[in-house]
C-alpha cells in the first residue's frame, strides 16, 4: 500500500522522518490528530526489524494517544516518536540532543515524553534542545516518576468498576488479583492494602513480589495462577495480551482494572467476549491515563497535587464508560472509543464556530472601515 494511502485510512496529519550522521539518529514521528491541542506523546526506541516496521508502530501508537487524551479530557492531540536503535547500546547524548533538535523544528505541534526505551536522563538531553518535550526531573521542574499517578487513577478506576458492579466502591474484603509486582503495581497495592483488600500477587521476577510484601500483606502466586485465583478483580499491571483465548475460560474475576497497556489481545473477539460473560472491564488506556495527565501537568509547572486531583477524574470518566456500555449494549472498549470520538467531533465543531466567527469579525472590519 502506498504510504499516503496509508495515512489517508489511519487518519494521519503528519508523518516526519527525522535522519542525523552525525549522531546516527533515525527517527519517525508520527502525529495523528491535533483537534485537541499538540500532540503529546512517548518517545520509543527499539531495534525495529526495518524502516516499515517502525513506521507501523509510530502510526499504531500515535493514534492510540489521540483516544487516550480526548477520553481523559485533556486538551493534546495524538503523537508518538519511534527511535530505530537499541536502547541498551546506542544512546547518547548526541543521539537525544539531535532528536530535541528536531522535535524543536516542528514549532509545538509535538511534545515528547517517555517510554519503553527511554528515560528521564534521555528526555533530559532533549530538553536542551527544546522545551517541547516533558518527563523530565523533579529537580529541574519537571514531573518524574509517573508511577504514582498511574497508579492513583487504576486505584479510583478499579473503585468505579466496584461501584457499578456492587453498589459500592470499597474494596474493603474484596479479593484482587494482582499480576506484575513493578512499580505501578507496587502504589495500587499500598492503596488496596490500606482500604483492607485480600491481595493475591505475582511477578516473574521473585524478588519485585518479595520488595512489595515487605510493606504489605498479600498472597504470593506463581504467574501461571494468576489467571485461576478465585478472586473478584483482576488486575493486570504487568504487560499486554494477558487477556486472551488461554486465559479468558479460566476467569472467575467479575472485573479486570489494571494498569497494563493493550491488555486485550484481540480487541474486538475480546472485547465481545467479556461483555458476554458478564465481566466489567475498565478499558486500559482509560484507567491507566494517570501516566499522561501527569506529563500533561510538566507543561504547566508541576504539581503533583493537582496532577493526582485530575487523576481522581478517571474515576467519573470510567463510570461514564461503563454506563455507556450498558446502555448501548456494546464492550466497554467500544464505548469508550465512541466517547472519545464524540469529543473530538464536538471540539472540532466548536472549532469551527470560531473560525467562523473570526473570519466574520475580520470582514466585518474591512466593511465599517469602509
Ligand atoms: P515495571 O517494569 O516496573 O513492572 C512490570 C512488572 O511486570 C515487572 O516487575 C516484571 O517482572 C513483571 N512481569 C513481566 N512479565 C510478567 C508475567 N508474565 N507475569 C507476572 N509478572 C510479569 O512497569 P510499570 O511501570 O509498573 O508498568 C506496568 C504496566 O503498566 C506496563 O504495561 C506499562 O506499559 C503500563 N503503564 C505504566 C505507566 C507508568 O506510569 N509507569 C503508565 C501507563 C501504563
Amino acid at each position: 500500500m502506498e504510504t499516503f494511502d496509508i495515512l489517508e485510512e489511519t487518519g494521519h496529519e503528519q508523518v516526519v522522518f527525522c535522519n542525523n550522521k552525525e549522531s546516527g539518529l533515525r527517527c519517525i514521528i508520527a502525529i495523528h490528530d491535533t483537534t485537541l491541542g499538540p500532540a503529546l506523546g512517548g518517545t520509543r526506541m527499539w531495534n525495529y526489524k526495518n524502516t516499515e516496521e517502525a513506521l507501523k508502530d509510530a502510526l499504531r501508537l500515535s493514534k492510540a494517544m489521540t483516544y487516550k487524551s480526548a477520553i481523559a479530557g485533556l486538551n493534546f492531540g495524538g503523537g508518538k516518536a519511534v527511535i530505530i536503535g537499541d536502547a541498551a547500546t546506542q544512546k547518547s547524548e548526541m543521539l537525544f540532543r539531535t532528536f530535541g533538535k528536531f522535535i524543536d523544528g516542528m514549532g509545538g505541534r509535538f511534545i515528547a515524553a517517555e517510554d519503553v526505551g527511554t528515560d528521564v536522563k534521555d528526555m533530559e538531553f532533549a530538553r536542551m534542545e527544546s522545551k517541547y518535550v516533558t518527563g523530565i526531573s523533579k529537580a529541574i521542574g519537571g514531573s518524574g516518576d509517573p508511577t504514582p499517578v498511574t497508579a492513583y487513577g487504576v486505584y479510583v478506576g478499579m473503585k468505579a468498576c466496584a461501584h457499578e458492579r456492587w453498589g459500592s466502591d470499597s474494596l474493603r474484603g474484596r479479593r484482587i488479583a494482582v499480576q506484575g509486582a513493578g512499580q505501578v503495581s507496587r502504589h495500587l497495592c499500598e492503596y488496596l492494602y490500606n482500604e483492607g483488600a485480600e491481595i493475591f500477587i505475582t511477578d516473574i521476577n521473585e524478588e519485585k513480589t518479595k520488595i512489595i510484601l515487605e510493606t504489605i500483606k498479600a498472597q504470593s502466586v506463581k504467574p501461571n495462577e494468576i489467571y485461576e485465583i478465585d478472586a473478584e478483580i483482576f488486575s493486570p499491571c504487568a504487560l499486554g495480551s494477558v487477556v486472551n483465548d488461554d486465559t479468558l475460560p479460566k476467569f472467575k474475576f467479575e472485573i479486570i482494572a489494571g494498569g497494563a497497556n493493550n491488555q486485550l489481545e484481540d480487541e474486538v473477539k475480546h472485547g465481545k467476549i467479556i461483555l458476554e460473560k458478564g465481566i466489567l472491564y475498565a478499558p486500559d488506556y482509560v484507567i491507566n491515563s494517570g501516566g499522561l495527565i501527569n506529563v500533561a501537568n510538566e507543561l504547566e509547572g508541576y504539581r503533583q497535587d493537582r496532577a493526582m486531583k485530575q487523576a481522581e477524574g478517571i474515576y467519573t470518566i470510567v463510570k461514564k464508560v461503563l454506563k455507556t456500555s450498558k446502555v448501548e449494549k456494546i464492550p466497554t472498549n467500544e464505548a469508550s472509543k465512541k466517547l472519545a470520538e464524540e469529543r473530538l467531533s464536538s471540539v472540532s465543531r466548536i472549532r469551527n464556530i470560531y473560525s467562523g466567527v473570526s473570519a466574520f469579525s475580520g470582514r466585518l472590519g474591512e466593511l465599517t472601515r469602509k
